[in-house]
C-alpha cells in the first residue's frame, strides 16, 4: 500500500499556506495518480511548488482524469480525504462457509427450518436472542466487524420488507423489477459490492418465514406481468442447499405463469434448485465477467468456466437462464476479454434459452470509494475515472459508459439476433442512443 503519511506529510510541510480542504484534494490526487501509474508521488510534484492551488489541481485533474477532461463537459470529480486504515483491510483466506455463531430469534427456536441449520453446523453456536431489532440496538458494528459477517448467521422472521419493487436509480429507466428479499448479506467478496456500505450488518440474516410472503403476494398480485428476482440483497443460491427456497419458490410460482421468477447467483450451487420440475416462468441466472475480473473482484465465487457449466446443465435439465454483463468493469484489455465471455456464453448455449440478459457498466455510491479502498487497497478498480454521473453515484463518463454499451450489444448480436438485452440503471440518453442502433430489442 502507498504511504500515505508520507504524502499527507509532504503535502501539510509543502503547501502549508493551504487551507486544510485545499491540501486534503492535493493529497488525494497525488494519492491516486501515483497508485494509478505506479510512481512515487514526489516525482509528480516537480515543478509545482511554488504555484498557487487553482494551477496544481488543473495539472493534477489532468494527469488523475485524461478521457474525461477530453470527453465530459463540466465533470466533477469525487476528491475524499484520504481516509485508509490497515487494520480495515480484508484477509483473504480460503473459503469456508460455515458459521461459527447462529443467532435465532426466540420465536422460532423450535422451527424445522431451525433444526436444518443444526444438521447441516452441528459445531456452530446456537445463541438465542429477543429479536434482531433488540439484538442491533445493544451493539455496534464498523468495517473490521464486516470482514467477519459470515462467522455469524441470524435467521429471522422477516416482517417489513419480503418485498418492494427495485427502487432503480434517480432519473434511470427503470426495467420494472421487483425484489423478494430473501435475506441480507453475502459470503462472498466482490470488491464493489455494494452490501459493503451497509457495516453496520451484524452477519448474514436468513428469514425463514417465506409462507408470510406468498401470503402478502396472493393479495398483491393483480393481472399484469412481473419479474421478480431474490438476488439484489444477497446471493440466490448460496445457501439453498439448507434453506431449501428454491423448491417452495418454484412450487408457489408455478401457478403464476405471468411471472418471472428469478434466482441470481454467482455460484455454482444448482445441485439443490435440480430437484425441482423446470417451468417456463423460472430463471437461473448468472453475473458474468472475464475470469481475470472474477479473480482480481470477486472473491469466492465460482469462475466463469463453472458458471457456464452450471448454466448449461439448469438449460439440460429445462429451466431458462438469464446472465448479467453487471457491473461491466473497464480496463485496458476490456474489450478483447469480454468479447470471449459473449462468445464462450453463445459457443455453450443456444438463444432460445435465454430469456434475458443485462448490461451495467460498474457505478457506487461515494461513500462506497472509501469502503473499497480501505477493504481493499489494492484494487485496480478505482484506477479507472470515475466521475459524478447523472444520479449522483460515481460513473465512468458517458461517451465510455455508450461505447462499452455499444460494443457488448455488438458482441452480442453477432451471436443472438433477438435475445432481449437491457441495460440496468442506465440514463435516457444512452437507451435511446442504442435503440436507434438495436432497434425493437429493449422492453
Ligand atoms: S455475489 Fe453479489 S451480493 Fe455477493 S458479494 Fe458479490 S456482488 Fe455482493
Amino acid at each position: 500500500m502507498l504511504n500515505i503519511s508520507s504524502i499527507k506529510k509532504f503535502v501539510e510541510e509543502n503547501f502549508s499556506h493551504f487551507g486544510i480542504n485545499k491540501k486534503n484534494e492535493i493529497s488525494r490526487l497525488f494519492y491516486e495518480i501515483s497508485k494509478r501509474q505506479n510512481i512515487n508521488f514526489l516525482k509528480i510534484i516537480k515543478n509545482l511548488k511554488d504555484k498557487n492551488f487553482s494551477y496544481i489541481k488543473k495539472i493534477l485533474l489532468k494527469r488523475r482524469y485524461p478521457y474525461t477532461l477530453l470527453n465530459e463537459k463540466e465533470p466533477r470529480f469525487y476528491l475524499p480525504v484520504l481516509d485508509i486504515h490497515p487494520e480495515n483491510k480484508f484477509p483473504i483466506k480460503k473459503f469456508k462457509l460455515y458459521p461459527k455463531r447462529i443467532y435465532i430469534e426466540k420465536e422460532l427456536k423450535n422451527i424445522s427450518f431451525v433444526k436444518r441449520f443444526k444438521r447441516n453446523f452441528s459445531k456452530a453456536e446456537f445463541i438465542t436472542i429477543p429479536s434482531l431489532k433488540d439484538y442491533l440496538k445493544a451493539h455496534r458494528y464498523d468495517l473490521k466487524d464486516y470482514n467477519q459477517r459470515k462467522d455469524n448467521f441470524f435467521i429471522v422472521k422477516e416482517r417489513y420488507d419480503f418485498f418492494k419493487k427495485c427502487p432503480c436509480t434517480k432519473s434511470a429507466i427503470n426495467c420494472n423489477y421487483f425484489i423478494l428479499n430473501l435475506g441480507f448479506g453475502c459470503p462472498y467478496e466482490c470488491i464493489y459490492c455494494y452490501l459493503q456500505e451497509y457495516t453496520n450488518s451484524p452477519g448474514i440474516i436468513i428469514p425463514s418465514n417465506l409462507e408470510d410472503f406468498f401470503r402478502y403476494f396472493k393479495r398483491f398480485k393483480k393481472s399484469s406481468k412481473l419479474r421478480i428476482g431474490s438476488g439484489e440483497f444477497t446471493d440466490s443460491l448460496f445457501l439453498n442447499d439448507i434453506t431449501g427456497y428454491s423448491a417452495s419458490l418454484i412450487d408457489f410460482f408455478k401457478d403464476y405463469p405471468d411471472v418471472y421468477f428469478e434466482f441470481k447467483t454467482k455460484s455454482k450451487n444448482i445441485n439443490y434448485l435440480l430437484k425441482s420440475k423446470p417451468y417456463k416462468n423460472i430463471v437461473v441466472s448468472w453475473s458474468l465477467n472475464p475470469q481475470k475480473i472474477i479473480k482480481e473482484c470477486e472473491f469466492y465465487t465460482a469462475d466463469l468456466k463453472e458458471r457456464i457449466e452450471s448454466a448449461v446443465i439448469c438449460t439440460q435439465a429445462g429451466f431458462k437462464v438469464g446472465f448479467h454483463f453487471d457491473p461491466i468493469i473497464y480496463y485496458s484489455g476490456w474489450q478483447r476479454d469480454y468479447k470471449e465471455v459473449v462468445d464462450y456464453l453463445f459457443d455453450n448455449i443456444k438463444e432460445d434459452r435465454i430469456s434475458w440478459i443485462s448490461l451495467g457498466t460498474l457505478r457506487f455510491n461515494p461513500r462506497l470509494k472509501k469502503i473499497i479502498e480501505n477493504r481493499f487497497p489494492e484494487n485496480r478498480i478505482l484506477d479507472e475515472e470515475f466521475i459524478f454521473g447523472f444520479d449522483n453515484k460515481l460513473r465512468y463518463p458517458r461517451t465510455l459508459r455508450f461505447n462499452i454499451y455499444k460494443k457488448m450489444l455488438g458482441f452480442i448480436r453477432k451471436r443472438a439476433k433477438y435475445v432481449w438485452v437491457y441495460l440496468c440503471m442506465e440514463e435516457k440518453v444512452i437507451w435511446q442512443a442504442l435503440e436507434n442502433r438495436d432497434r425493437h430489442q429493449f422492453l
